[in-house]
């Protein structure tokens, strides 16, 4: 078999969203960057459309999304209750826009490529080389293109980055990264689901719409519809041509799966026709790994848990973390160098941490939350106009107390029992959003092991470092 050997600064595992964009990110900071992708890279990263918030892009250096890549905007998003009549309506100043995350990936690939990014597709049994400490480096894998003859390929480099999802191939594969990420427990995986579909029916579709006080060109999302942590979103396009239909419900066995919410919402509703495209898959729900580095190695996206756990979105803060893992290396000598590595992952959770953990927080109670207690926090008026923006726009954001002090009043003294639950939950989300900004910074793993059992006192499980 031919050998192909390579010699790298960085080589980026998954040519995802957030793996084409460090990759990208990496060689714009001066690194020779190896793109390496088990897919096909036309097949890789999400293949369905998101709903991702738009700050994020400017962060991340990117342009915002423009069409056809940035789907139809929504004329309004409303949350509504599945147990009365309350809902919550977002009409002006939605944070977040609906992506096609195929053209999204495509676009980050060609970025890289410009900028020198060496792509290879189609690897198998990647399997990465390690010196006498442990440190990782040389990836070698089998590569069968449909069009080429296989090849063996050996590729040394200082720095690998797992960004191939959320079974972290490469991560498994450090001994001492592995102890510390451990496997996902059911409750931190959702099983979600999404399809653009046809309108067979416009006319029913609108009826549809029209009965939950809606129109076309609206989007809607009914959360707890088999209890705790599960949803429906839904948005009929403006011209009723089309429809795209996110669903997703926390892996335990107890909710159901988003593939199977997603048959039964269409089999209930005949108007929706054949579907276009789409997909469905796990996504990790719990706070990033207290840990996202070792001397040689980095993870970002998935296979860091870099996900905004309330409603399993990972596109943005992959994105993030492609920028935060970039500049924290830029200028460095030796980039898989552990005060390198650290220094990112530093980075990384004191910004993005107190925002990730403060929802992980919210995660942990929605999946305890019974239908009709998911039903009151709509119906009861706890999710004011403030919360939900700051769910979809992925921010930190307090509740405008001078027009919505008095709703959430009102909630609390109907449902005083919820309204603990919601304080407990808030009070632990500050605290670990106090900690995340004191993570340590430079490399020092007993305040690590210190750091990640306050970080686990706070939002309850155990400890990631031991
Ligand atoms: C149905 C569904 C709906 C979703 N909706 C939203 C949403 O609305 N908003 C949002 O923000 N997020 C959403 N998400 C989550 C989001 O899609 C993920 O968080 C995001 O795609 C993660 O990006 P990533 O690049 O880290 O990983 P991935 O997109 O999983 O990409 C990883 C890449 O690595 C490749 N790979 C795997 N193993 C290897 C290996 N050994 N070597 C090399 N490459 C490998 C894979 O082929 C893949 O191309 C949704 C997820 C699903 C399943």
């Amino acid at each position: 078999m031919v050998e192909e050997r390579l010699d790298a600064d960085v080589v980026v595992a998954g040519a995802g969203t957030a793996g084409s964009h460090a990759a990208w990110a990496l060689a714009n900071a001066g690194f020779r960057v190896a793109l390496v992708e088990a897919r096909r890279f036309a097949e890789a990263g999400a293949r369905w459309a998101n709903l991702v918030p738009v700050w994020p892009f400017e962060a991340a250096g990117l342009a915002n999304p423009e069409p056809p890549e940035a789907l139809e905007e929504d004329r309004s998003y409303s949350m509504l209750s599945l147990t009365g009549p309350g809902r919550t309506v977002l009409d002006r100043d939605k944070p977040c826009v609906h992506v096609d995350c195929r053209l999204l990936v495509e676009r980050l690939q060609s970025l890289g490529r410009l900028a020198g990014v060496q792509g290879l597709d189609c690897l198998r049994h990647m399997a990465l080389e390690f010196d006498a400490s442990g440190r990782p480096t040389a990836l070698t894998a089998d590569r069968d293109p449909p069009d080429a003859a296989p090849s063996r390929v050996r590729i040394t480099a200082r720095l690998f980055v797992d960004a191939a999802g959320i079974t972290g191939p490469l991560r498994r594969q450090v001994p001492g990264l592995a102890a510390d990420c451990p496997d996902l427990a059911q409750d931190e995986v959702c099983a979600g689901a999404n399809e653009v579909c046809e309108v067979a029916d416009p006319a029913a579709a609108r009826d549809f719409m029209a009965g939950l006080g809606l129109g076309a060109g609206d989007a809607f999302a009914w959360t707890g519809v088999r209890g705790g942590y599960s949803t429906i979103v839904c948005h009929v396009r403006a011209d009723a041509g089309t429809v795209l239909i996110t669903t997703g419900s926390v892996a335990d066995g107890r909710h159901g799966s988003g593939v199977a919410i997603l048959k039964a919402f269409k089999a209930g509703h005949p108007w929706i026709g054949r579907g276009l495209f789409g997909g469905s898959g796990l996504i990790p729900i719990r706070r990033p790994y207290d840990r996202l580095c070792a001397p040689g190695i980095a993870l970002v996206g998935d296979s860091a848990c870099q996900v905004f756990a309330a409603h399993a979105s990972g596109i943005a803060i992959g994105l993030l973390a492609g920028r935060c893992l970039a500049d924290s290396l830029a200028g460095r000598q030796d980039p898989g160098a552990e005060e390198s590595v650290w220094a990112y992952q530093s980075s990384f959770l004191r910004t993005h941490g107190p925002m990730l953990g403060a929802f992980d927080a919210f995660r942990r109670l929605s999946v305890s939350l019974s239908e009709a207690e998911v039903g009151d926090l709509v119906g009861e008026g706890f999710l004011q106009a403030s919360s939900v923006r700051s769910a979809l726009g992925q921010k930190l954001l307090l509740p405008r107390l001078v027009d919505e002090g008095l709703a959430l009043a009102r909630a609390l003294a109907h449902r005083p029992g919820l309204a603990a639950k919601l304080a407990a939950t808030g009070a632990r989300g500050a605290a670990a959003a106090a900690l995340y900004r004191a993570h340590p910074a430079h490399p020092d793993r007993d305040a690590l092991r210190r750091w990640s059992h306050g970080v686990a006192a706070a939002l309850g499980g155990r400890a990631d470092v031991q």
